[in-house]
């Protein structure tokens, strides 16, 4: 069974098709992209799977279960995290407090258990500040732990925004243009991190991406998209051939 199934989805703002009757499907393992010119709908794409807006039509499964039905705030519990195209970091904090704050939806102690400070409670405290610090090893972020977000160059606010949605111990990660406004050298960390997600960490990536260097490198498929509709979906190469897809890219 695939992971996460897309079917016909559509929203209307207004007058406007942001999405309108896409349909795709991610594998468990897979990483997927989905490209396509600005304004094409992609991070829509996004706010509809992560239930920050309502679709129009259409249906969203993941794992089999019906993601439509449920709220905001229940996605991360069912083990679907996601970044932010612009970045969604507390800029007065530290990269440690943002990665911690990211684990608060993991809480299962309950206010009283927490000013009593029992055991178990001393025992998921343990386990949030574990998991962290494996997320800080894992994307060299050593050196920033204690720094705030707000002194932090872009690139390495991009690497926390990452990381806060590692944090959560996802099934499925969402990344919405993970390398946009990074260097070469930067990109190419991401890729390799992107590949040891799924290879360390057993993660299923959908991410939206411009950089067609880094999509051919890490994804086995594409879906593109523009103007809100489907135009092509297959491995990297056949989307980029696809002459429809070339005439979206010429055409804005
Ligand atoms: P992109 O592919 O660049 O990520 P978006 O998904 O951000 O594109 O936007 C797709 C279209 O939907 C754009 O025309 C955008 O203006 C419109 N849109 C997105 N969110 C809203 C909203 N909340 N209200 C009205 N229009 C929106
Ligand atoms: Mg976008």
């Amino acid at each position: 069974m695939s992971l996460l199934e897309v079917e016909d989805l559509a929203v209307h703002f207004g007058g406007v098709k942001a999405v309108d009757g896409v349909s795709f499907s991610v594998e468990p393992g897979e990483v997927f992209a989905i490209i396509g010119p600005n304004g094409a709908g992609k991070s829509t794409i996004f706010n509809l799977i992560s239930r920050i807006y309502d679709p129009t039509r259409g249906a969203i499964r993941f794992d089999g279960q019906d993601l439509t039905v449920l709220k905001s705030h229940d996605i991360a519990t069912l083990g679907i995290a996601r970044t932010f195209q612009n970045i969604e970091l507390f800029d007065h904090s530290t990269v440690l407090d943002n990665l911690l704050m990211g684990r608060h939806t993991h809480r299962t102690t309950n206010f009283v258990q927490d000013i009593l400070f029992l055991p178990r409670v001393r025992r998921e405290e343990r386990a949030h500040r574990h998991k962290v610090e494996e997320v800080i090893e894992f994307l060299e972020l050593e050196a920033y732990r204690e720094k705030m977000i707000a002194g932090l160059p872009y690139g390495v606010r991009k690497v926390v925004e990452i990381g806060r949605a590692l944090a959560l111990s996802p099934r499925l990660i969402l990344l919405d243009e993970p390398a946009s406004g990074l260097s070469v050298e930067e990109t190419q960390d991401v890729a390799f991190w992107i590949e040891d997600m799924r290879r360390d960490m057993g993660l299923t990536v959908l991410m939206v991406e411009h950089d067609m260097s880094l999509v051919t490198g890490v994804c086995d498929r594409v879906l593109a998209v523009a103007n809100g509709k489907p135009l092509a979906m297959g491995t990297p190469a056949e989307v980029q051939a696809h002459p429809d897809v070339q005439a979206a890219y010429l055409g804005t």
